[in-house]
């Protein structure tokens, strides 16, 4: 059964949109390189006759589309940027640079917010404006945080943000809009056990950083099963553990890096404190010294606002989309959208990518963006500020 509507007005525009989005895939780009990217976005709003200002925290680009009269603002927000992984895919549009790949469907996203944004500016039925942002760097140094401390949000200010996240596994075209939380917060941590070193058969002549790493591996599970409110979601995870190199010699330092991920951030900076505590102990048992770094980065989690999400559902019906029934738990993966939240309200929504196939899902080497779901999106994000600009807030 399809949950796309049939008739749609950007119907027209569907061959020329989708060849958009093949252009972005093949041209993917990570976080704080997206020149290109940014380059062929302009190149589109120019063609659109839609103003825009560049280079807005990196590569951001802000897009203002005017109404029929005065009225409030709405942000409206795609992400640009592509991951480190190479494609595995035989698609003729598949990525020219080795390495790299838009692997969570950002490409989509820019076309989603592009044919959005020629929609608005056709029919104008608004008052007010509606600013279209392409955020860089969403998959890694936080380019929502580098935008509004570029100053977007005095110069193009606004008084509610949506934006949305293809997803495999759901029903192509099907949304959801989740009552709070919707995406994780993120907090990436390293910790370095060191010591002096020693033959093996001696261990009493010197720490041991890999044994401390153990402990370390060990202890951050307790302290998400025992620091952490059983009513309260939380992850950490140590993703790498780097030490050693002989079966006979105790290294002099082990290195492990990980990510802790909540749906507050106030259980992430408690988890936060606990990865210090832990890795001090680990190192007193061991013998060793520690030392703990965190990104300075760490990304809200992203949870919708209560009159916004219901804007955003019927958006979805307006758009002649159906809500997603069932299960719809948030995500545990975070998305730097929680960024904007933190000064402003809003909604994010998950939008089906159909069905999850074997090595397809987000971030992997099969993953593909799903065509079909450029219009109905589109139609998403621009009834979403209709109905947001039809409501004083
Ligand atoms: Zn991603
Ligand atoms: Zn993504």
């Amino acid at each position: 059964m399809s949950h796309l509507p049939v008739s749609h007005p950007l119907a027209e525009d569907r061959e020329k949109l989708v060849a958009i989005r093949h252009a972005l895939h093949a041209h993917p780009e990570i976080a704080r390189e997206e020149a290109w990217t940014a380059a062929y976005v302009a190149e589109r709003l120019r063609e659109a006759d839609i103003p825009f200002e560049e280079n807005i925290g990196g590569h951001g680009i802000v897009a203002t589309i005017g109404g029929q009269g005065e009225g409030q603002a709405v942000a409206l927000r795609a992400d640009m940027d592509a991951l480190e992984i190479t494609e595995l895919s035989q698609l003729p549009y598949a990525s020219q640079q080795a390495g790299k790949m838009h692997a969570c469907g950002h490409d989509g996203h820019m076309t989603i917010l592009l044919a959005a944004g020629i929609h608005l500016a056709r029919s104008r039925a608004f008052a007010g404006k509606v600013h279209l942002v392409f955020q860089p760097a969403e998959e890694r140094y936080g380019g929502a945080r580098e935008m509004v401390a570029a100053g977007m949000l005095e110069r193009f200010p606004v008084q509610r943000i949506f934006g949305l996240h293809n997803w495999p596994g759901l029903t192509a075209g099907e949304v959801v809009v989740h009552d709070g939380p919707v995406m994780a917060g993120t907090c990436e941590f390293t910790v370095t056990f060191r010591g002096e070193g020693a033959h093996g058969a001696m261990p009493h002549m010197a720490g041991d950083p890999l044994l401390a790493g153990g402990h370390f591996m060990t202890g951050i599970q307790q302290a998400v099963a025992r620091a952490v409110d059983p009513h309260e979601s939380a992850v950490a995870t140590v993703g790498s553990f780097q030490g050693g190199h002989a079966q006979n010699i105790i290294p002099q330092e082990a290195r492990l890096t990980g990510t802790l991920r909540a749906y507050r951030t106030e259980t992430l900076k408690l988890l936060r404190s606990r990865v210090e505590s832990v890795a001090a102990a680990a190192a007193a048992i061991a013998g060793c010294r520690s030392a703990v770094e965190f990104d300075e980065f760490l990304c809200p989690p992203v949870v919708n606002t209560a009159a916004e999400r219901d804007i955003m559902r019927q958006a979805a019906s307006a758009a002649g989309l159906t809500l997603a029934p069932g299960d719809t738990r948030p995500s545990m993966a975070g998305d730097d959208f929680g960024d904007f939240l933190v000064h402003l309200p809003g909604a994010y929504a998950w939008i089906g990518n159909g069905p999850l196939r074997q090595d397809a899902g987000l971030h992997q080497p099969l993953y593909d963006f799903n065509d079909d779901i450029i219009l109905p999106a589109a139609m998403l994000l621009a009834r979403s500020a209709e109905i947001a600009l039809s409501q004083a807030r």
